[in-house]
């Protein structure tokens, strides 16, 4: 089988713009309505000449009642099919309750993650991206998934962390 990766954070940070970026095609439902994306959709991917399994996640409504509690949840679920963690963070957002409470699962989890600041769309948001420091995952790596911009370097880091 192969390796799994997951690619988990709150509703809207992008995570299924990444994942079209990732495989190169456009299946992933990218929305601006929050919360459209299906339960772990799964995908094919390689990157230089080692593929893995993407795991898209997503689905729950983010106007329902303990919104933190249940992206905990799957963020808890993706953790146990996961090999490796993609935690997407909106850097022009800045840590939220919810990316903290995403946070804190991974942390105990003692998988490898991989922290995608993204939205960082040119260099003056680079600043921005450091706040991201807080959450207690390591380097946040600095990426737009809507324009490519250091998507390779991310995924030369989730390869290292496989
Ligand atoms: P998901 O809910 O985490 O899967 O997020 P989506 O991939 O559906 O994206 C939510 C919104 O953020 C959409 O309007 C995307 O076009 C936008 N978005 C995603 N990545 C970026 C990025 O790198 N830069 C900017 N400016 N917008 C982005
Ligand atoms: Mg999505």
């Amino acid at each position: 089988p192969l390796p799994v990766v997951a690619v988990v954070g709150r509703p809207n940070v992008g995570k299924s713009t990444l994942v079209n970026r990732i495989i190169g095609r456009r299946e992933a439902v990218v929305e601006d309505v929050p919360g459209v994306t299906r339960d772990r959709v799964t995908y094919e991917a390689s990157w230089r000449g080692r593929s893995f399994t993407l795991v898209d996640t997503g689905g729950w409504d983010p106007q329902a009642t303990g919104m933190a509690l249940r992206i905990a949840e799957q963020a808890q679920i993706a953790v146990e099919l996961a090999d490796v963690i993609l935690f997407v963070v909106d850097a022009t957002v800045g840590v939220t309750d919810a990316d903290e409470a995403v946070a804190q699962v991974l942390r105990r989890s003692g998988k490898p993650v991989v922290l995608a600041a993204n939205k960082v769309d040119d260099q003056r948001m680079e600043l921005e991206a450091s706040a991201l420091w807080s959450l207690g995952i390591g380097e946040p790596m600095p990426v737009s998934a809507l324009h490519g911009r250091s998507s390779g370097d991310l995924l030369d880091a989730v390869l290292d962390a496989l």
